[in-house]
């Protein structure tokens, strides 16, 4: 590659972050969510590297499991928003994908096809709305589809629900929900899953029979709040490189638009990545990167290839001096509260055209 920019993924860490989360709920089993090729990190890579200890994979709809099967990956895949048109029903089996089924037109499509000898008795799961309002069936409707939809709900069916708020544990929201989910599925079924990270960390109520866990196994913290941060190692470094740098006269600007104004004497480094690689174009003035380890911030606006940092504090820059993004050194959580929004959005945004290199 001539250009130097690339994200590093530490598979070590992948592997740390997936025993780190065990940990916390060893009676469960885990879902590995890889939606969004695996939150930014690459999805094939990461099923490869955790297939031995994962119990199943999930992603977000029936277009993401291709290229896993492609690859080889032969674990239950979950689809967390069921089939979005009749026909992918009919991929079930050669797909070997398990469904989470949240509407009714859902149901209908899949206990149809079981009737019929299409596709196996599986065991498929069924998702509840306990307060969220995104998607899931209705608790008080459990009765009459259970009724309707026998091939569907029986001894092995995972019931599932996602929380609205378990990245806040204290909010009184996450406690009424699990109360309501378990005591609705109590003698019902036996197959509970309600846990995302957040959840398996710090709501130990919710980690039941299966968890999906997604974010922590990259390495970000689920919570906003750092005196909730957990042991959790970063596998996504995003790497970039100086290629300009210029001295400018106080009293001169950077950038388009010419939003930032130099006070005093300064010395710009531009930096071989910008809004086309994901980097977010609304990142402030102030947003800090790593060169050669020491802190710099960002001036001026983020261009569609290149940004600006003042580096004039800075002792050794130069032409290929290495610039961290976000890493091992520099937490994405970090960078993603100075432009405004969380690691789950930075990580998923880098674009194609930066390479993943797989440490
Ligand atoms: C994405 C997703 C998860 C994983 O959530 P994290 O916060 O990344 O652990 C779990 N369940 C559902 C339904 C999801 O969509």
């Amino acid at each position: 590659m001539a250009r130097y920019t690339h994200a590093s993924i530490d598979l070590a860490a992948l592997s740390y972050n997936f025993a780190a989360m065990c940990d916390f709920s060893p009676n469960s089993k885990q879902v590995v969510v890889v939606k969004a090729d695996a939150y930014g990190n690459g999805a094939v890579a990461t099923a490869k590297h955790l297939q031995d200890k994962a119990d199943m994979f999930a992603v977000a709809f029936l277009d993401e499991v291709f290229e896993l099967r492609e690859a080889g990956i032969q674990q239950p895949i979950l689809v967390l928003q069921g089939p979005h048109r009749e026909q992918e029903c009919e991929l079930t089996n050669s797909l070997n994908v398990i469904w989470l089924l949240h509407t009714e037109q859902q149901l209908n499509w899949i206990n149809k096809r079981i009737e019929n000898n299409e596709i196996d008795n599986l065991h498929h799961w069924v998702k509840f709305d306990t307060g969220m309002h995104r998607l899931g069936l209705l608790l008080k409707d459990y009765e009459s589809f259970h009724r309707e939809y026998r091939h569907i709900f029986h001894s092995k069916t995972v019931v599932a629900t996602h929380l609205a708020t378990a990245d806040e544990p204290e909010n009184d929201l996450s406690a009424l929900a699990i109360n309501t989910f378990i005591r609705a599925m109590k003698g019902r079924h036996g197959c509970l899953s309600i846990a995302n990270s957040a959840a398996n960390i710090c709501l130990p109520s919710a980690a039941l029979t299966w968890n999906r866990m997604g974010i922590s196994l990259y390495g970000s913290s689920p919570f906003e709040h750092d005196e909730l941060a957990v042991d959790l190692k970063p596998v996504m470094q995003l790497h970039s490189e100086v290629i300009a740098l210029r001295q400018i006269e106080a009293g001169e600007s950077v950038g388009y638009g010419a939003t930032w104004t130099a006070e005093k004497p300064s010395l710009i480094a531009t930096v071989a990545l910008g809004y086309a690689d994901g980097y977010p174009r609304q990142a402030p003035i102030g947003t800090p990167a790593l060169f050669a380890g020491e802190r710099a911030h960002l001036v001026g606006r983020v261009s569609m290839d290149m940004l600006t940092f003042d580096v004039t504090h800075l002792q050794q820059v130069d032409i290929g001096t290495p610039v961290e993004l976000w890493g091992k050194n520099l937490s994405i959580n970090t960078v993603a509260k100075h432009i405004g929004t969380i690691g789950y959005e930075l990580m998923t945004r880098i674009s194609k055209r930066v390479p993943r290199v797989y440490l």
